[in-house]
């Protein structure tokens, strides 16, 4: 084995390290999770941000929420446009 294989076992062993705390960052946080990878979420700001009015979800959107296991539980809250 010589040093460069030794680099990337070592590499491969890092945690993953996400920059904001948003809807990308957590979602790909959630979804790192649930095939067991470990990363950790860094967020500079220090309270939620509290603008906005509602979030639209088309169908990739939903797609998505499904792969994340989240989709069932937030079409019991969602309003759906027709
Ligand atoms: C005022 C306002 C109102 C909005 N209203 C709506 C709405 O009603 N409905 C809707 O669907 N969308 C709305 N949006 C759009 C929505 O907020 C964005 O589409 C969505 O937040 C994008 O998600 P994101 O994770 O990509 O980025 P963000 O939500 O912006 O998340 C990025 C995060 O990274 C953090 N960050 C950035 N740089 C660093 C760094 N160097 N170190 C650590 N942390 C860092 C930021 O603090 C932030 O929390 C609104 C946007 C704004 C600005």
């Amino acid at each position: 084995m010589d040093g460069r294989e030794v680099k990337a076992e070592e590499e491969e062993e890092h945690e993953i390290v996400i920059v904001g705390g948003g809807i990308c960052g957590l979602a790909t946080a959630l979804a790192l999770h649930r095939k067991g990878v470990r990363s950790v979420v860094l967020e500079r700001s220090e309270t939620l941000r509290a603008t906005g009015a509602a979030i639209g979800i088309l169908a990739n959107g939903w797609l998505a929420l499904h792969q994340l296991g989240l989709a069932s539980l937030l079409r019991q809250s969602s309003l759906p446009l027709h």
